[in-house]
């Protein structure tokens, strides 16, 4: 038996989502439940992938079922395509299994041609409509299928009615729509160089083969990996009857939901429009009427509508998008989906479900994006004082949130102010390392120059601060301290406000609120929380973080990278002459100075976290990072350190590797400079001992970066417990502490029995075992990825989306043979992917212990966490 590649709509039904696309299936749901659909059939997504497979054709088998389907359809509707008495037109119109902008756009009125247009005309008795319809199909077949612009047929219009002295499309008459089609149609042949096809059997294979064409479009390319949808997915086509609704005042079209999507109030909200049809709503051209209206309009068909919407909303659970249409005072259903909605709203109508009893909690868990968080978890403008305001610039939305504050111009500044108690923006040209203080005080950061991986942008992301980067209308001279913009001038103090998540520039005060979760946010959360299994944890280097992740719910935090602490104030000085220094001697005094710094952070960390594991990674990055490369800074460096010039270059230079990633850097360092992890351990335990004399739960988890052999790790982990033994000891107490590595070279994780053995945890660095595993470098992979993308050898980027097959299968194999080793070693991961639901879902499925991610991502991994639980409860 032949393959079935079509199904009528009466033979579907909601669950066939991936055969017949989201919207051929709940066409054939509706059908089912007995509302008024018109009828038609749905060529499968199998078609789909066919087509491809046969190199961009539609064989015969599938037009043959096509021309079939057709058939039964018109038996159905009592109407016979491209016959002129009582002639069935319809609607072509993709649909893939996920709502999917970007790709084709529907084709309404197809079966058209000079001869079906005139019976079409005597059977309506409505000349006007049935060339208005004409003239639309050509527009759209043209612009859509034959890809003529839109916009050139607009001209012909406009030329029309400008000849007739008219404003509206409505004021144009039968012979004024006949003369329209006359026209696109001699444009059609000038640029196409033949007639405009009147054969209704082809126009219908084109569009098709048109639908299945556009999968491949790049702004469907380019949707799809954002959305990680599958390319090989493929969509469907349906072809569907047309009803009119630009056939009289009885008629008309429109688009509504069965609760607001911007708040989630539980009331029908929508528009529509009379006499229209299709896009017409949507295009802008006339205004319309508030679904409110319509019951005054027309009574029954509100009504009827109202229930349709209630029982929709009843049958999906959840909230529906609805499209519909008035053809001569009856309604036709023409789509039902669950509609997309701001996060707010998600959560009311996910909480809202579980009140009416309609869903349980467990199933609302999984009704909120985990993404969509993010927009609730950033300060937010004062909305009526946003809608007052004017942007005076923009730039772009780098870091997502609300700020205002008064604009300094250093980070020197924005810490003495901001001790003042003053809220400021911080306005820089740039930002460097050195700023980083300052960036952490500010209430958002304001760049001229960088991109969205500019360093104000990575360093504002991870620590949740709102960023506008890369403004280059922006002139700032730091000596006048003030700034120009579209005009005018901005000096210190003045007050800015700067949205993160639209790139906006106000020069004015609007008030925000912080972010909080309470409420709706605060219920749901705690359901998320009774399903997960992996534990959340956070990656923070700095008090003020590790204290917004508890807000949070973080529960610990999976990574401190310690080395950011040596950037601040005299700290940095400390750790240069660390570096400059040519004898372990001197190389012990400067460290001397750089412990009680470390140690302070720590106790403080420490004190954040009570009760909760606190992971320390000991210094990572190779030494030349802090050192400085600008020749001014060299000199000013020398002076400092009292050395010489040269003997700075000397360094610098024999710190200069070909590959940094590569090189001296990790445990590396301690291999060569025993004395690091030292004093490192001797900060971390000191620290321990003195905040449980307050009486503060620690749990101290020493992690040793970039092993990639055992013997390596053992070497570190003498040194730290020798260390650390001793000062327990001489303190007289009694303290717990575990060393375990960071999984991060792929040679780590194939020997991960081994290291199991001697490790307490391990930690999966994926940014790294990324860039080792694939052997590219994130810094630089961008240039090339595209091409990538491109020619569909990647489908997203594996620094953004752990990549399962290769980078997971390390994780997967590794944790198995770690556990195996050593079954009480713990497993967590602290790479980017710790925060990226996709990620999270994996590390549910291997079974690792928990993930660690930036602050503001932790409420996005928790329910991250909880939907892969969910999901795999109940499959
Ligand atoms: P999109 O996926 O972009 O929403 P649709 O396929 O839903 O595209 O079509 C857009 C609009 O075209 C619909 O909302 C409806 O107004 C109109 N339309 C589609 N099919 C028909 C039809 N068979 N009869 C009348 N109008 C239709
Ligand atoms: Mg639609
Ligand atoms: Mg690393």
């Amino acid at each position: 038996m032949s393959h079935k590649y079509v199904y009528l709509f009466s033979e579907g039904n909601k669950d066939m989502r991936e055969l017949l696309g989201g919207k051929g299936a709940n066409l054939a749901e509706m059908t089912k439940a007995g509302m008024p659909v018109p009828q038609g059939f749905t060529i499968s997504t199998e078609a789909c992938t066919q087509y491809y497979k046969d190199g961009r054709k539609i064989n015969d088998e599938i037009q043959a079922q096509i021309y079939e389907y057709l058939g039964k359809m018109e038996e159905i509707c009592g109407k016979k395509f491209a016959d002129p008495e009582n002639p069935l037109l319809v609607s072509v119109r993709s649909g893939a299994r996920a709502s999917m902008p970007g790709m084709m756009d529907t084709i309404l009125n197809l079966g058209l041609n000079d001869v079906v247009v005139e019976g079409l005309a005597k059977f309506t008795n409505n000349p006007r409509f049935a060339y208005d319809s004409y003239r639309r199909f050509i527009q759209m077949f043209s612009d859509v299928v034959m890809e003529l612009p839109k916009p050139e047929f607009e001209k012909i219009i406009d030329q029309k009615k400008e000849e007739k002295g008219v404003k509206q499309d409505t004021e144009l008459d039968t012979e004024d729509m006949k003369d329209l089609v006359k026209r696109f149609k001699a444009f059609y042949k000038e640029n196409k160089g033949e007639d405009f096809p009147s054969d209704p059997k082809v126009q219908l294979m084109e569009a098709v083969k048109a639908v299945f064409r556009s999968w491949d479009n790049p702004r469907a390319n380019v949707y799809r990996r954002m959305n990680e949808i599958p390319y090989d997915w493929g969509t469907a086509v349906n072809v569907q009857a047309m009803v009119f609704g630009n056939s009289g005042d009885k008629s008309g079209t429109g688009v509504a939901f069965t609760r607001n999507p911007a708040t989630g109030e539980h009331k029908l909200f929508g528009e529509y429009l009379i006499n229209a049809q299709g896009e017409d709503v949507v295009a802008g051209v006339r205004t319309p009427s508030p679904i409110s209206q319509l019951e005054q309009d027309m009574p029954e068909v509100y009504k009827q509508f109202a229930e349709i919407a209630d029982r929709l909303e009843k049958h999906y659970k959840d909230m529906q998008d609805m499209e519909f249409t008035i053809e001569n005072g009856k309604l036709y259903m023409l789509q039902t989906r669950n509609g997309k909605r701001t996060a707010n709203a998600a959560l009311k109508i996910a909480v809202d479900l579980v009140h009416e009893g309609m869903i349980d909690e467990e199933e609302a868990v999984l009704r909120v994006e985990p993404q969509q968080l993010d927009a609730l978890l950033h300060p937010q403008f004062d909305a009526d004082t946003l809608k007052k305001a004017t942007v005076v610039g923009k730039g772009l939305a780098a870091s997502p949130g609300a700020a205002c504050g008064k604009i300094v111009f250093t980070a020197e500044d924005a810490k003495e102010w901001a001790k003042k108690g003053e809220k400021v923006v911080l306005v820089r040209r740039e930002t460097s390392p050195e700023d980083i203080e300052g960036m952490q005080v500010a209430e958002g950061i304001l760049t001229v120059r960088g991109g969205m991986t500019s360093h104000a942008a990575v360093v504002a992301r991870g620590m949740g601060t709102c960023c506008v980067s890369g403004c280059g209308e922006i002139n700032v001279d730091y000596d006048a301290k003030n700034f120009t913009l579209g005009g005018k001038t901005y000096n210190e103090g003045d007050y800015i406000s700067i949205d993160g998540s639209t790139g906006n520039i106000y020069g004015e005060a609007i008030p925000t609120a912080p972010a909080s979760i309470a409420g709706d946010f605060g219920l749901f959360m705690g359901w998320a929380d009774k399903y997960r299994k992996l534990k959340v944890r956070t990656n923070a280097d700095t008090p003020r973080d590790a204290h917004q992740a508890r807000e949070f719910g973080a529960e610990g935090i999976g990574l401190c990278r310690t080395e950011h602490m040596f950037f601040e104030g005299d700290r940095i000085k400390a750790m240069r002459e660390m570096i400059i220094a040519d004898n372990t001697e001197d190389r012990k005094k400067a460290l001397d100075k750089i412990m009680p710094y470390q140690q302070g952070d720590f106790e403080a960390l420490f004190e954040e976290m009570n009760g909760y594991p606190v992971t320390i990674r000991f210094l990572d990055p190779p030494l030349h990072e802090f050192l400085p490369t600008k020749e001014e800074d060299i000199a000013e460096i020398a002076k400092e350190l009292n050395v010489t010039v040269e003997k700075v270059h000397e360094v610098i230079e024999s710190l200069h590797e070909f590959n940094p990633m590569m090189g001296h850097r990790g445990c590396r360092l301690t291999v060569t400079y025993p004395e690091i992890a030292e004093m490192q351990t001797t900060a971390v335990i000191n620290a321990a001992i003195n905040v449980q004399k307050k009486g503060v739960n620690v749990i101290p988890q020493i992690m040793i970066p970039l092993v990639g052999e055992v013997k390596e790790f053992d070497f570190v982990k003498k040194i730290v417990v020798a260390t650390a033994d001793k000062l327990i000891a001489d303190a007289g107490v009694e303290l717990k502490y575990e060393v375990g590595t960071m999984i991060e070279i792929p040679r780590a994780a194939l020997t991960a029995d081994k290291i199991a053995a001697d490790a307490d945890f391990f930690c999966y660095g994926t940014n790294d075992l990324t860039q080792m595993t694939f052997g590219f470098s994130r810094d630089d992979a961008g240039k090339f990825l595209d091409a990538y993308y491109d020619n569909k050898i990647y489908e997203s980027d594996p620094f953004v989306h752990i990549d399962v097959d290769g980078v997971g299968r390390l994780v997967e194999m590794s944790a198995k043979a770690g556990r195996e080793a050593n079954a009480a070693l713990h497993l967590g991961i602290c790479g980017e992917h710790g925060g990226d639901p996709t990620s999270v879902e994996f590390c549910h499925k291997v079974g690792l212990d928990y993930v660690s991610c930036s602050p503001f991502r932790v409420p996005i991994a928790r329910l991250a966490a909880a939907q892969a639980a969910v999901k795999e409860k109940r499959a």
